[in-house]
């Protein structure tokens, strides 16, 4: 396939990890932020064709992982209200919530049921519906307005313009039955979370090539010189990783920092002025939770007060739900790139893709779920 196949050639991936393997002298520790490029990176295993002197950790990069239980939590409560179609992507359909029995919508009202996850709701007889975009939501919400329909709008500045522009649609058409569940997050404060940790083992990052496509990369450049650390905005094929690497590795064996790109076919420093525009319209920086880590301030995004309308979480009155994390689950130690999944003493024991404890192995972007799907066990037995 064009525009695929060459950035998947073994030749060239192996003058690659030759250069890489020439180059690396001292130990370094690089974290790819993006789950897509851990999958990538576990699954065509360049991470055992690495020199050994390079350790690569695996950053927050995954929207399932980072949204908060009790926003799964809030997503189950809204999706059981009769009145309710609860649409979203694939991919937080079968993320399990706290498995409450009762959930406590209100002061004054519960909602009771048993399902596990979003595709448990469905299965009870609830409307739950996967779409492809935000804009389908929308026009779900034209086709039905004697009903609620609600879009479960998690993720990072990749998802955030598509977001912005089903709000602003439905603000546009007047639609009073539309609304979204959000819980937008951004990379560069996370970097500087993980950055500045008094445990921080990262000297280096591969940045996610998609979020700078659209927010351009001009935002890490203070990062980079403030911690006089590399970050080379990196893609997500096999050669885009090799070489990302090469290039951090280049920059940290010189003593150099500041941001490179890798991914100049797709990223310019600027991003995309439009889709930055449309976000600006519709939201606004808040602080928010990121699951696993805690709070992030300024990490996040909300609906702007001219679009409070549009949030379900007030519609709905959920607010106040919370909700308690497994205390087996390290994920935020992983996300943090301070421990590995097969250093979690749930991984593949207590904690598989069938059975997840927590995020990461539930999600198809999650380094858990790849570590186990791809066997990087380290002692422990598969299924044990
Ligand atoms: S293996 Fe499971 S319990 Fe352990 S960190 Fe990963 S998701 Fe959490």
């Amino acid at each position: 396939m064009r525009f695929v196949d060459e950035y998947r050639n073994e030749a060239d991936a192996r003058k690659f990890l030759t250069a890489i393997e020439r180059l690396a002298v001292r130990e370094w520790t690089i974290m790819e932020i993006c789950g897509g490029q851990t999958h990538t990176l576990i699954k065509s295993g360049i991470d055992r064709l690495l020199p050994q002197q390079l350790t690569l950790v695996h950053g927050p990069g995954c929207p399932v992982c980072v949204t908060p239980l009790e926003l799964i939590d809030r997503a189950l409560a809204i999706a059981r209200r009769p009145e309710v179609i609860f649409t979203s992507f694939g991919d937080m359909l079968r993320v399990p919530g706290s498995a409450r029995q009762t959930f406590e919508v209100s002061k004054t009202s519960k909602v009771s049921h048993g399902a596990r996850d979003l595709l448990g709701v469905k299965a009870q007889g609830d409307d739950v519906r996967m779409v492809y975009s935000p804009l389908d939501a929308v026009k779900l919400a034209q086709k039905h307005p004697d009903r609620q329909v609600v879009f479960f709008a998690v993720g990072f500045e990749t998802t955030a313009p598509g977001n912005a522009m089903a709000v602003w649609q439905a603000k546009q058409l007047g639609l009073a039955n539309f609304s979204i569940l959000c819980s937008h997050v951004l990379v560069p404060p996370a970097m500087e979370a993980i950055l500045g940790s008094a445990d921080n083992q990262v000297q280096g990052f591969l940045a996610a090539g998609h979020v700078c496509t659209v927010m351009g990369y001009w935002e890490y450049e203070p990062i980079a010189e403030r911690h006089r650390v590399p970050i080379v905005v990196t893609g997500f094929e096999p050669l885009d990783l090799l070489h990302g690497i090469y290039l951090a590795l280049a920059a940290l064996e010189e003593g150099r920092w500041g941001v490179e790109n890798q991914y100049s076919r797709s990223v310019t420093r600027e991003g995309n002025r439009a889709a930055q525009k449309l976000i600006g319209e519709v939201f606004e920086v808040c602080d928010r939770q990121w699951r696993g880590i805690g709070l992030i301030p300024a990490s996040g995004y909300r609906l702007r007060p001219a679009y409070a309308g549009f949030d379900a979480e007030l519609r709905f009155g959920v607010t106040d739900m919370t909700a308690q994390e497994s205390s087996l689950c390290i994920a935020g130690q992983i996300l943090q790139g301070l421990k590995k999944p097969h250093q979690c003493s749930a991984f593949g024991v207590l904690c598989r893709p069938e059975q997840p404890l927590g995020a990461p192995m539930v999600s198809s972007e999650g380094a858990c779920a790849a570590y186990y799907s791809y066997g990087r066990m380290g002692n422990v037995k598969r299924g044990a």
